[in-house]
């Protein structure tokens, strides 16, 4: 049945002023789901001068009350879990199981923020000279905002908005258009957890509310993830309108496997990192370096695994491979495929003719498989974020090094080896930010940072973790002498 989705701008569910919206359609059924509004910069400015109408009295609650209301919340999102993944595979179309990991990981930082008496402490020195002492304190900074994409529709607000709250700060989140109905459901959950109107808020929309929130004079930090372009303006607009911002952008994973590997566990790894989430992960591998004598072999047990994986509807049992989120990104995918073959590359399994016969519907796309990928073909250089796998040969460590590093983008990168000097050698220059040893998705927990450099981010303080308290705070330094 549809829904209409409202605003959640001071505690109330208001509709969007606007009139255009978004056709939501479940990826795997072509079931409509409902509508997505598309706010205007008035909603957006209605939901900013709420949260800065709640901030001063947020700010005087005590830290270890702010977080009662998240061990509240961390109390409902176990309750709901289910229902919250579930709608997850609806909206987005991985796996339930894909979906439960998520909201799982989400769940982690909701816990991780409740320990915000002890992570905003600050730190004293007495005697900097003679009877004068120093301390920093942190303190909030005021409205900040939240900009998330589709890829991960609970798990990524969620990198955000619960250390923000917890340290003091009132929040806008705009989730992405493609799939607003699991942030909506957290968001109800918000409320039953009674959090006080105005901290949290909530605006649909699209572009038009994104731009809003970069101009608006009291909105006093970004947190962005989505595509690199993207992350390039949002980071550049902030920063002219002298706002904080942490930009999370696109990824080009490239996943090394060395001859001394265990092949067979490491292309299960491989498997799972390209064609989990139908690839559309920013964590996804992508590019698979099969070095010296892996080669051969690498490439053939990938095509069998690839080709043995089950697709279809994330809801049923069995289910590896779900849909891609819409018909658009479904064509973006293609696009891509036909590029490689175009350019030159070899294929050795092609999933663009693939369907699933109890949904017709669905945007499907089959596990793909190339080989001969040169690192200047476009499949070989852009995020294709499709469950599409580039294979290619490298001499040695050193041949396998320097491929990674010639990507524009700095995500994650894995190495698969049973040598502890080639690991070594590979996380000390490899260059990129999450680093995988014999591990196919090197996914950050929330008490570790999570984002990349070069190409896939633009700030300095990344996502959760120490640096999330860094980016909700601002240090004061206090000198006294008595
Ligand atoms: P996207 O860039 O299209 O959209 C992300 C958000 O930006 C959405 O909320 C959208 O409404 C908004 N937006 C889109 N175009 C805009 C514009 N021109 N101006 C202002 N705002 C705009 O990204 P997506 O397709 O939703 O998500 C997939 C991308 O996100 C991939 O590139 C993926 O790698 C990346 N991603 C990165 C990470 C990370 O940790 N680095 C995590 C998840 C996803």
């Amino acid at each position: 049945m549809e829904q209409a989705l409202r605003n959640f701008i001071g505690g109330e569910w208001v509709p969007s002023t606007g009139t255009r919206c978004l056709e939501i359609t479940n990826p795997a059924t072509g079931d409509l789901i409902g509508h997505a509004p598309l706010s205007t910069a008035a909603d957006v400015d209605q939901a900013v001068r709420a949260a800065h109408g709640a901030f001063p009295r947020w700010r005087e609650v005590p830290p270890v009350e702010r977080a009662r209301y998240l061990f509240k919340l961390k109390t409902l999102l176990e309750e709901h879990f289910d229902e919250i993944a579930t709608i997850v595979t609806k909206e987005n179309g991985k796996t339930l199981a894909e979906a439960r990991g998520s909201v799982r990981r989400g769940i982690e930082n909701v816990e991780h923020a409740c320990g915000v008496p002890t992570l905003m402490m600050g730190r004293t020195l007495e005697d900097v000279a003679g009877g004068i002492d120093c301390e920093f304190i942190r303190q909030p900074v005021g409205v900040f905002a939240g900009v998330t994409p589709f890829n991960f529709p609970a798990m990524v607000p969620l990198w955000f908005w619960p250390y923000a709250i917890a340290t003091g700060n009132t929040f806008v989140l705009k989730p992405s258009e493609q799939v607003p109905f699991s942030p909506t459901r957290i968001m109800e959950l918000v409320a039953e957890a009674g959090l006080p109107p105005g901290v949290l808020n909530m605006v649909h929309g699209d572009r038009e509310a994104v731009d809003a929130l970069l101009g608006h004079p009291l909105v006093e930090g970004i947190s962005f993830v989505g595509s690199s372009p993207v992350a390039q303006h949002v980071y550049q607009e902030a920063a002219k309108h002298g706002k904080r911002v942490q930009a999370l952008g696109g990824a080009k994973n490239h996943m090394v496997v060395m001859p001394d590997a265990d092949l067979d566990r490491a292309v299960d790894n491989v498997t799972e990192s390209i064609f989990g989430c139908a690839g559309q992960r920013c964590l996804a591998g992508s590019v698979v370096v099969a070095t010296g004598a892996a080669y051969e072999p690498v490439r053939d047990k990938l095509v069998a695994s690839a080709g043995a994986l089950t697709m279809g509807y994330g809801l049923d049992d069995g289910v590896r491979l779900g849909p891609v989120v819409s018909r658009r990104h479904k064509e973006r995918v293609l696009g891509y495929v036909e590029a490689g073959e175009q350019e030159g590359a070899t294929l050795l399994l092609d999933g663009r003719a693939a369907t699933v016969a109890d949904y017709p519907a669905g945007h499907f796309v089959g596990p793909t498989v190339f080989d001969g990928v040169d690192p200047a073909m476009t499949i070989g250089t852009e995020e294709i974020f499709g469950p599409v796998a580039s294979v290619t040969h490298a001499s040695g460590i050193d041949d396998a090094i320097e491929r990674v590093r010639q990507s524009g983008f700095a995500n994650a990168t894995s190495i698969f080896t049973t040598s502890g000097r080639a690991a070594r050698e590979f996380r000390y220059r490899v260059g990129v930010s999450m680093i995988g040893v014999n591990i196919g998705v090197a996914a950050p927990m929330a008490f570790f940072p999570f984002g990349g450099t070069k190409g896939s981010f633009y700030g300095d303080l990344k996502a959760h973790g120490p640096d999330a308290i860094e980016f909700f705070t601002d240090k004061k330094v206090v000198i006294s002498r008595w």
